[in-house]
């Protein structure tokens, strides 16, 4: 496996600037991790979960054919204005 060549990337969004506001308290199962998330940790889980290395996927044709390709590039869509935070990414 090589490194996932990824574009749009930014160095410092503006999600990063946001407190943690999760519920620290032991008892409040509601409204802590993983039931509940604050803005924060899911901008951060988004870009976690965004694949690092290349990666490969099946195609299948309508004739049921069958062909592996690996992904070595892709490209983050990521909301513009606001937190920049990661929408998804696209290869
Ligand atoms: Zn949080």
């Amino acid at each position: 496996m090589t490194k996932l060549k990824i574009n749009g990337l930014i160095d410092e969004p503006n999600y990063e600037k946001l407190k943690c506001t999760c519920s620290k308290v032991q008892d409040d199962i509601l409204n802590k991790h993983p039931l509940k998330k604050c803005l924060s940790c899911y901008c951060k889980i988004a870009i976690d979960s965004m694949p690092r290395k290349t990666f490969e996927i099946i195609l299948k044709d309508k004739k049921g054919n069958t062909e592996t390709k690996t992904i070595s590039e892709i490209t983050i869509d990521r909301s513009e204005e606001g937190l920049q935070m990661v929408r998804g990414w696209k290869f």
